[in-house]
C-alpha cells in the first residue's frame, strides 16, 4: 500500500514537472570532423562537420539556447518553472578530432563539455584500437576558454558495473587526480557505455560527482543528468 502511494506520488510529480518545465536536452557526441577514418573511428560515433553545423544552427534559429553543463545543472536543480529551451553539447573520450570542431564552437560562443579518460592523454595508450588518436595532456590543458568544461569519463574506458567496487573507486580517484588540475574541471561523471548501478551512483555522490547517463532521456529537474544523441 505504502509503495503504491509513493509510486503514485512520483508519477504525479513527474507529470507536474513536465507541465511546468521545458526539458533540457544534453547531447552526446564523439567525432565531429570532416573525414571519416575507418581505421580509427566507428561510423556510429562520427558526424560530418557540415551536418553538425547545420543541426546546431537550425536549433539556434528555432530559438534554442546552448548553455554549459554547469549552467544546465544549476537550472535543473533550482528551476520551479522553465519556459525557455536550452541544450548542452558534450563530447566523450577526448579524441584528437575535437581540434577540428572546437574552434568553430568558440567562434559561435557555444559552450561544450569534454568527458575525458586520463589514461589516453599520454600519446601512447589507446582504448581498443592502436590507431585511435586522442588529445594529448598538453593539448587538453591549454583548452582554457571559459566555454570549455572538462569532466570525468573514468581513468580507462571501462564499464563501471563490470569493475569491482575497489577498481571503480581507483578509476574515479585517479581520473580526478589528473583532471582536477585543469582550470575548467567540473565534478561531473559520464558513465562509459552508460552502464551504472545504485552502488556506483552512491559512490560518485559521496565523491561529490554528478552521475551522467546516456539513456536517451530529457532532463526536467533532477540530481542526475540524462543524455541523448544529437
Ligand atoms: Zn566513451
Amino acid at each position: 500500500m505504502e509503495f503504491m502511494i509513493l509510486d503514485l506520488y512520483h508519477k504525479i510529480k513527474r507529470k507536474w514537472m513536465k507541465f511546468c518545465l521545458q526539458p533540457i536536452h544534453v547531447f552526446c557526441m564523439h567525432h565531429v570532423c570532416n573525414a571519416f577514418d575507418a581505421e580509427s573511428m566507428n561510423a556510429c560515433d562520427w558526424m560530418q562537420i557540415d551536418e553538425f553545423k547545420s543541426k546546431v544552427l537550425a536549433l539556434q534559429q528555432d530559438g534554442v539556447e546552448f548553455i554549459s553543463l554547469s549552467d544546465a545543472y544549476v537550472k535543473l536543480t533550482n528551476d520551479k518553472f522553465r519556459s525557455h529551451r536550452y541544450v548542452v553539447l558534450t563530447f566523450d573520450d577526448g579524441y584528437a578530432s575535437l581540434k577540428e570542431i572546437l574552434p568553430w564552437l568558440e567562434e559561435q560562443q557555444i559552450p561544450a563539455t569534454l568527458f575525458i579518460n586520463g589514461k589516453y592523454l599520454d600519446g601512447k595508450s589507446y582504448r581498443e584500437n592502436p590507431k585511435e588518436k586522442y588529445l594529448t595532456k598538453e593539448e587538453l590543458f591549454v583548452l582554457t576558454s571559459p566555454l570549455i568544461e572538462i569532466g570525468n569519463h573514468g581513468w580507462e574506458h571501462k564499464c563501471a558495473t563490470e569493475m569491482t567496487a575497489e577498481k571503480f573507486a581507483e578509476s574515479v580517484k585517479r581520473n580526478i587526480g589528473l583532471l582536477s588540475g585543469h582550470p575548467n574541471y567540473i565534478p561531473f561523471w559520464a558513465y562509459t557505455y552508460g552502464s551504472h548501478s545504485n552502488n556506483t551512483d552512491d559512490y560518485l555522490h559521496r565523491q561529490g560527482l554528478v552521475p551522467i547517463y546516456i539513456d536517451g532521456m530529457k532532463n526536467y529537474n533532477e540530481t542526475v543528468i540524462h543524455r541523448e544523441l544529437l
